[in-house]
């Protein structure tokens, strides 16, 4: 996966096939997470605020920009020696955690994109994104992006979800 500095601006590379209708729509996005292990990240052990945690699975629950693959985490000591996928279970639900981007609007219209591995690198890995990442979060809706993109392919979504559900 890519590194980025948090708060630059998000200039990952476009799909080729289907463009990136995120990026259309929110041309400022700002890059929150993409983390590597070559690179210092921002870490806190204190507990970031549940209600927070949340929101932030719920958006996790909506990721935009599937692609083919899977990401595994390089901050992981160990990847899984059966291949198998990040994921958490939510209830009776089950969250992948490797695949797509987070996408967060705040109540002013500032967007941010991150890896959807972003609450694992926070709850595994105690990474802070900033304040301003945050408070976007507590304004923000999750479907936001989904919206998006099901406006621009309304075939696409239909299409990750058979293919999540394939290999999942
Ligand atoms: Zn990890």
């Amino acid at each position: 996966m890519a590194y980025f500095e948090d708060l630059t601006l998000y200039t990952y590379e476009q799909n080729p096939v289907w463009g990136d209708e995120i990026t259309q729509a929110y041309p400022e996005a700002l890059n929150i997470g993409w983390l590597d292990q070559e690179q210092p990240f921002p870490t806190s052990t204190e507990p970031p605020d549940p209600l927070l945690l949340r929101r932030l699975l719920a958006h996790t629950a909506h990721p935009v920009r599937l692609m083919l693959g899977f990401h595994q985490c390089h901050l992981c000591p160990h990847a899984p020696e059966d291949g198998a996928r990040l994921r958490i279970r939510i209830g009776d639900r089950e969250l992948f955690l490797d695949n797509g981007e987070v996408l967060v609007v705040g109540r002013e219209g500032q967007a941010f994109r991150a890896p959807i591995m972003l609450y694992h690198y926070i709850t595994v890995h105690y990474y802070r994104p900033p304040e301003i990442f945050w408070e976007a979060l507590r304004e923000s809706v999750p479907s936001a992006g989904e919206q998006v993109e099901a406006a621009a392919h309304p075939q696409r979504l239909a299409w990750a979800e058979r293919l999540l559900q394939s290999v999942g």
